[in-house]
Formats: structure tokens, C-alpha cells, sequence
């Protein structure tokens, strides 16, 4: 099963892109560079979600957790599809905009090693790659998950925070010192993910921390 899923990922990642639309399977009026039709591009741009995760660090998230948007990212973290990080990083980097200097490296959220061995890849990491080839900068894993966690689904914002608590360390200070930092991750809710990535970064010396999300699926969202 991870392994059908690890080769349809590698097979999504050297295939050629852009051939038909990855929502409707149309292969008329694709738009260059973001995988999808016209109509479907249209459909699911959308105004940026932003949300504070800890003091001054931002997060962003070009779309909303639902309809095809909620698709892709299902495609990406349950289905292996590298492709379809490939179509959310074009909404990812619109979020980002001209946010982040350009000597920003991007740090993705990782997993714990044990649930990186049941499914095989890390969706953020897909996304963090994807991103960085739009971005022209550089990816570096420099965050580890340092011990499991329950899932976060049902829990409130508190509860979510306190799971999270200690969860993720730098595997090296060296990699994020004085280097401003744009986190990746799949889905934004509370921003628990966030804030438990970004507070180490911050201790280990990085000079800045913003976040980008593929999708935001907190119903509380703040404008
Ligand atoms: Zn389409």
C-alpha cells in the first residue's frame, strides 16, 4: 500500500504537467503553471485567510477547507498525489506574496517518524518542494516531531495547544539561525501547529516566522 502510494507520488512528481485540469479532467483552457482549467482556477480563487499564531507570527491560507479546495489536499495527504501539492503551492504562493525576503528558506511541519513510515511521504513536505520551485528558494527540514500526539480533531483551541506542547524541536540550531523562515503546512485550524513549530524556530535564534497553509478550515475565521 505505501509503496503503490510512494511510486503514484513519484509517478505525479515526473510527469508532465499541465495536460488536463486535476479538478474537472478538462483538457481545454488549462492555465499555465497551476493545473487546472479556467472555470476551476476561477472557482476557487478566493480572498487570503490570515490568522495570528503566536505574537507577531502570521499565518496565511489562500482557500478555505472545503468543496474541491478540501479535495486536493485529500488527494495529497491520504492519496500520495504530488500533484496535486504542485496545484495548491500556485495558491500558496499568491498567499505569500511579498511577504517574505528572498533569502527566506522554507521549513516544513513534520511528522513523527512513525507516522511518516505508515503513509510513506509528508504532505507538507510535497507542498514545501513544490512551493520552493515557484518561490526559487530553498527547503530545509530543519524541524523534527519529537514525540506523538494525539489527533487533533474534536479538540478546542486550548486543548489543541496543550497536545501540541513540546512536540517539535530544530534538529540543528545552526540550519535556522538568523534566517527568516516560512513554515508549510497542509491545514490551518486553530493554528496549534503553527505556534508549536514557530516557538522553537523563534529559540533557536530564526529572525522571523510566517506560516502558509494550503487550506484554512476553522470555521472562526478571522479576516
Ligand atoms: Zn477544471
Amino acid at each position: 500500500m505505501m509503496l503503490r502510494k510512494m511510486c503514484s507520488a513519484l509517478f505525479d512528481l515526473i510527469a508532465p504537467k499541465d495536460l488536463a485540469c486535476e479538478l474537472c479532467g478538462s483538457e481545454r483552457d488549462i492555465v499555465p503553471d497551476t493545473g487546472l482549467c479556467s472555470k476551476c482556477l476561477n472557482d476557487l480563487e478566493q480572498d487570503i485567510i490570515v490568522k495570528r499564531v503566536y505574537r507577531q507570527v502570521m499565518a496565511y491560507a489562500p482557500l478555505v477547507h472545503t468543496g474541491a479546495a478540501s479535495h486536493l489536499v485529500y488527494g495529497l495527504k491520504f492519496g500520495g498525489r504530488g500533484y496535486d501539492a504542485y496545484v495548491l503551492s500556485h495558491f500558496m504562493k499568491k498567499a505569500v506574496g511579498n511577504r517574505v525576503p528572498e533569502d527566506v528558506i522554507l521549513v516544513p511541519v513534520p511528522q513523527h517518524w512513525t507516522r511518516y513510515l505508515q503513509r510513506g511521504f509528508n504532505p507538507a513536505k510535497y507542498l514545501a518542494d513544490e512551493l520552493s520551485k515557484r518561490m526559487d528558494c530553498q527547503v530545509v527540514s530543519a524541524l523534527k516531531k519529537i514525540r506523538r500526539t494525539a489527533h487533533q480533531t474534536g479538540l478546542d483551541g486550548a486543548a489543541r495547544q496543550e497536545n501540541l506542547r513540546n512536540a517539535f524541536a530544530v534538529k540543528d540550531s545552526s540550519l535556522v539561525q538568523g534566517k527568516h523562515i516560512l513554515l508549510v503546512d497542509d491545514v490551518l485550524t486553530t493554528g496549534a501547529t503553527c505556534r508549536a513549530c514557530t516557538i522553537p524556530l523563534l529559540l533557536a535564534g530564526a529572525a522571523s516566522v510566517i506560516c502558509v497553509t494550503a487550506t484554512c478550515s476553522d470555521a472562526n475565521i478571522q479576516k
